[in-house]
């Protein structure tokens, strides 16, 4: 291998048709141009000022593990595969912060913090898939949200190398600090439209002395719903707070072999962490008293962890079933129940099957529209389409969001132009322009 290459470039049909869908599988399947993985920042670079000058759409990817088409090539594109970025630079115990590459996997970074009593505490479904530059691009969320919140309050500086290959470090290395425009909040969650991720220094935390786990069974979802609220207003701050609804229960069980479906009709999990961990779990399971039917706490680690497990398998356990359109709205959490109440009513009125899991902590759900097999690319069948557009109008009728982290891509342009009207959108493009005036970065994707 030559020292001097900075970047390899493929154009295997095979690479280029994985680089043509992501893992909401429904965006039109279009070969890009080519795939190219840079070796070095100075890669990206090269590759983004050779892009800008011969007005080459460029489209940023990490695993492509994202679930709204934004990372997904298009014709004549190049997808710029940042997954060989993978060095953690630095974990720096003092000072409970990070430095690490773009491409790195989330989980080795929660790991590699957790050697020095430390976590990296957003840990999205695919924690064990996505990359840092993907989170940071989609400002993820993930199942410690309910407590830490979503990527965006962990980053606290970014390297990002701009459309015309001009790499800027924009942010601190401090905990504090307000000199200037916020430029990390705006690249952070800008879905690969305004700079290339190559870089981050992000934030950690003690890892938590304890945590305590409890799974709470309902009849129905609406029920469990109104548990989010209960626990919302008890006091107690769970790190986890998850829903699954009955149909999704047992899909997991049919792909993992558990048995969560025969000990009730819907799940909550909740888990406390920190010193007052178990005694934080009591106000929880108070809270929950006479409205679950069943309450469980794991006796042990290995319990909590395989409960955890579950619930992440539920995208693969409905990819198991079928074709999945994965939603992902928010909505104010005292809305829960009506939400979850209402998806049941556009399932029945357009005969699809919804299943419902999410973050709901966060007043996070994601009404998973399940239909038949079909080949990658396939157009979305219309019964399907019209319940997310239902659905899509119900969360901005509770006063909620159409997307809550997976973000815009090419499959949520419209609704999102709807949700934030003229005005913003007009502004938001402007800010696009500014810093990609040739329209190079990931054109037909998110505004
Ligand atoms: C099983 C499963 C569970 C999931 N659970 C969650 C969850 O709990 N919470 C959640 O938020 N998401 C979840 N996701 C969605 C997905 O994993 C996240 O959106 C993740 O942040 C994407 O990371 P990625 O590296 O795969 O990015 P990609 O899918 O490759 O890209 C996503 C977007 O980011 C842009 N991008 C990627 N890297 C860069 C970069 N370095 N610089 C600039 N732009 C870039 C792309 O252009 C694209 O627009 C889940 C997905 C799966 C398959």
């Amino acid at each position: 291998m030559s020292r001097d290459v900075i970047f390899d470039i493929y154009d295997d049909p095979g690479v280029l048709l994985a680089a043509s869908v992501d893992r909401s599988g429904w965006p039109e399947a279009v070969a890009p141009r080519g795939v190219v993985q840079p070796r070095s920042v100075e890669g990206v670079r090269a590759v983004l000022a050779w892009a800008n000058q011969t007005r080459t759409a460029i489209v940023p990817r990490g695993a492509g593990s994202g679930l709204a088409g934004g990372a997904v090539g298009v014709a004549d594109a190049v997808v710029l595969d940042l997954s060989g970025l993978d060095r953690i630079i630095s974990i720096d115990p003092n000072e409970q912060l990070a430095r690490v590459e773009a491409g790195v996997i989330t989980a080795d970074l929660d790991a590699a913090a957790g050697a020095h009593g430390l976590m990296y505490a957003p840990d999205p479904g695919s924690v064990g898939i996505s990359t840092i530059g993907g989170n940071v691009a989609t400002n993820a969320g993930g199942l410690r949200g309910a407590k830490y919140g979503v990527t965006r309050d962990h980053v606290l500086a970014l390297d990002v190398v701009l459309a015309d290959g001009t790499l800027i470090h924009t942010g601190r290395d401090t905990i504090k600090g307000v000199t200037g425009y916020d430029l990390v909040g705006l690249f952070t969650g800008s879905e690969g439209t305004l700079g290339v991720v190559v870089g981050a220094t992000l934030r950690l935390l003690p890892r938590p002395a304890r945590t305590a786990t409890a799974s709470a069974f309902f009849d129905n979802i609406e029920l469990a719903a109104r548990g989010i609220t209960a626990i919302t207003r008890s006091g107690a701050r769970p790190a986890v707070l998850e829903i699954m609804d009955g149909a999704t229960l047992a899909a997991i069980d049919a792909l993992e072999g558990t048995d969560l479906r025969s000990r009730g009709g819907a799940l909550l999990i909740a888990q406390t962490d920190g010193f007052g961990a178990e005694e934080e779990l009591d106000v929880v399971t108070a809270a929950l008293d006479g409205a679950a039917s069943r309450i469980e706490i794991a006796v042990d680690q290995a319990d909590a962890d395989r409960l955890l497990f579950a619930r992440r398998r539920a995208l693969p356990a409905l990819e198991a079933i079928g074709r999945p359109l994965i939603e992902d709205i928010a909505v104010p959490r005292s809305r829960l129940a009506e939400a979850v109440r209402r998806i049941g009513m556009i399932a029945a009125e357009e005969g699809v099957r919804i299943f419902v899991f999410g973050h709901a902590g966060d007043g996070n759900l994601h009404p998973i529209i399940v239909t038949e097999h079909a080949p990658a690319g396939a157009p979305v069948p219309s019964p399907a389409q019209a319940a997310a557009d239902r659905i899509f109008a119900l969360a901005l009728e509770l006063g909620g969001t159409i997307t809550a982290e997976h973000g815009v891509g090419r499959l949520k342009r419209a609704w999102a132009a709807r949700e934030l009207g003229p005005e913003v959108l007009s502004l938001q493009r402007s800010i696009r322009a500014v810093l990609d005036p040739r329209g190079i970065l990931n054109p037909g994707s998110s505004l």
